[in-house]
């Protein structure tokens, strides 16, 4: 039941310069269930020049000074129904969609989209529940800190960068080396 070592795997791809080469190499082990590891893994640039100019990222030589950039996670809102309310409709949505409750009384004849989509989220299909929490949210709108304005200006700076970081990543990609391993 012990693991074996199965012996070195090692391949190999060309460098960004062509005089030397990017080394992949791992020890396989293997167990009596079929099950394989690799132990010792790793990724070493063998090439005087190309180690000096660049590093490794995944799959990529990128030179020295410059860097993929990752995607900042967005940031996770904790709603309660009526934050999550507030947080998606301005006030005269709310209104609107108040009006379009008390007026179709049942939430199988709700006549906006909007009005349909807060019921698909409270959970229950009674005007009458929710009615009073909308009611609630249009008399103390401004003193939520999360409003729809507010959540709409996160979501304009959050989206402006992921544009420069898109940007950025397409130049480091056009100036990094792409490397394309083969065993040996
Ligand atoms: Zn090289």
């Amino acid at each position: 039941m012990s693991w074996e070592d199965m012996g070195k795997r090692i391949s190999r791809a060309k460098c960004a310069c062509g005089e030397g080469y990017v080394e992949h190499s791992y020890d396989l082990y293997g167990d009596d269930w079929n099950r394989y590891e690799n132990r010792n893994e790793k990724v070493e640039i063998v090439c005087p020049f190309c180690k000096v100019a660049y590093h490794i990222e995944g799959n990529y030589l990128v030179p020295n000074g410059l860097a993929l950039k990752g995607y900042p996670p967005e940031h996770k809102f904790n709603f309660e129904f009526d934050e999550w309310l507030v947080a998606t409709f301005s006030d005269d949505e709310l209104t609107e969609i108040l009006e379009d409750m008390k007026i179709s009384k049942f939430s199988t004849r709700l006549s906006l989209t909007n009005s349909q989509y807060v019921v698909s989220q409270f959970g229950s299909r009674k005007l009458a529940k929710i009615i009073p929490v909308i009611e609630k949210c249009i008399a103390n709108y401004t003193s939520f800190v999360w409003n729809k304005a507010r959540v709409g200006k996160l979501k304009e700076i959050q989206h402006k960068t992921t544009r420069i970081i898109t940007d950025i990543n397409k130049i480091v990609y056009e100036k990094s080396y792409v490397l394309s391993f083969k065993s040996v």
